[in-house]
């Protein structure tokens, strides 16, 4: 993320395209709990007096503030003032941000308990359902507060911060955090799509070892993002769309590396129809099911063609004819 020139693209493709989003899973991130450890450790102040000032103060709450779960959020929030919190019904998922924001908090407390139904509704109910979702006041927060991702900057709409995971433990703490910006650039629509894209990363991460496919990984938090909207697939996959109108129709699946380049937005999208036909093609089920197998790590050709076979019946090839074919029929 260095090079700047995929950093227009992304700047460029975020702005071009309301629905979407930009977002970066963190595949290998410094553990949150790591960090609250380590602030706690080594404490700025010392005294209980100093301490309390050391979290940013609660204006207005739905839930009582000696959660401790909140604890450490009002710790990496102090710096940037005071903060509004809710508890969202059914859930023990936690709301959080500051005053200047309280649209946006209104917004993702409708948003919240549904879109976890969607997931669930993909993916089951074997969850954590409860996670941190904050709303950052200004881009400096933001990439404070997202910094362990190795992200980021303005141009990402949303992060999911999960830890990085050890096989046979749950992720430690789980938080989603947004830009500032990305309600105003993508509207509430485009919010709850964000927010079910990165609830799916949130959903996923017990199965999901760093180095697994991206075309996996994005394509399904992807799918499950968009399953049973009122989208059409140009909206949802524009630069897609305008490819297969031009006669290009894609190859083969996405790399990783181009996740990262100037065809990020096509990576994302491109990611996305495959976990679309698959679902299409041969059921949601066995999307859910592949996506388990594939995203235990690295997976060598090899052993993609292994997953594809033992899970679809298929080879490689004839998944990528199908998904050519089913494709299009969408370049209208
Ligand atoms: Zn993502």
């Amino acid at each position: 993320m260095t090079d700047p020139s995929p950093r227009s693209g992304l700047r460029s493709w975020f702005s071009s395209n309301g629905r979407l989003e930009f977002c970066i899973t963190l595949a290998s991130v410094t553990l949150l709990t790591g960090a609250c450890v380590a602030l706690i450790l080594v404490p700025r102040n010392v005294g209980p007096l100093q301490l309390a000032t050391d979290e940013a103060e609660v204006l207005d709450t739905s839930e009582g503030t000696d959660n401790p779960r909140l604890s450490p959020v009002r710790r990496d929030l102090q710096p940037y003032g005071p903060i509004l919190v809710r508890e969202v019904a059914e859930s023990e998922a936690l709301l959080v941000a500051h005053p200047s924001h309280r649209a946006d908090l209104d917004a993702l407390e409708h948003q919240l308990g549904p879109a976890i139904s969607d997931v669930s509704a993909v993916w089951g109910t074997d969850w954590n359902r409860a996670p941190v979702v904050v709303v950052a006041s200004t881009s400096a927060e933001f990439t404070a507060l997202t910094r362990s991702a190795g992200s980021t900057g303005a141009d990402v709409a949303a992060v999911s911060l999960t830890g990085s995971y050890v096989p046979g433990t749950e992720p430690a703490d789980q938080r989603i955090v947004f830009n500032p910006d990305a309600r105003r650039r993508v509207g509430d629509e485009g919010l709850a799509t964000l927010l079910r894209h990165e609830l799916t990363h949130v959903a996923t991460r017990a199965d999901t070892i760093d180095g697994a496919p991206l075309w996996m990984v994005e394509g399904f938090a992807e799918y499950v993002a968009q399953r049973d909207q009122a989208t059409t697939f140009s909206q949802i996959a524009p630069t897609l769309t305008t490819r297969l109108r031009a006669g290009t129709l894609p190859a083969d699946l996405v790399s990783d590396a181009d996740f990262t380049g100037v065809d990020a937005a096509y990576a994302y999208e491109s990611a996305w129809s495959v976990c679309a036909f698959l679902a299409d093609h041969y059921g949601t089920t066995a999307l859910t099911t592949l996506y388990k197998r594939l995203a235990t790590g690295p997976q060598s050709p090899a052993a993609q063609d292994a997953a594809f076979t033992a899970v679809l019946g298929t080879s490689r090839a004839e998944l990528v004819d199908g998904w050519r074919a089913w494709l299009r029929g969408r370049a209208v």
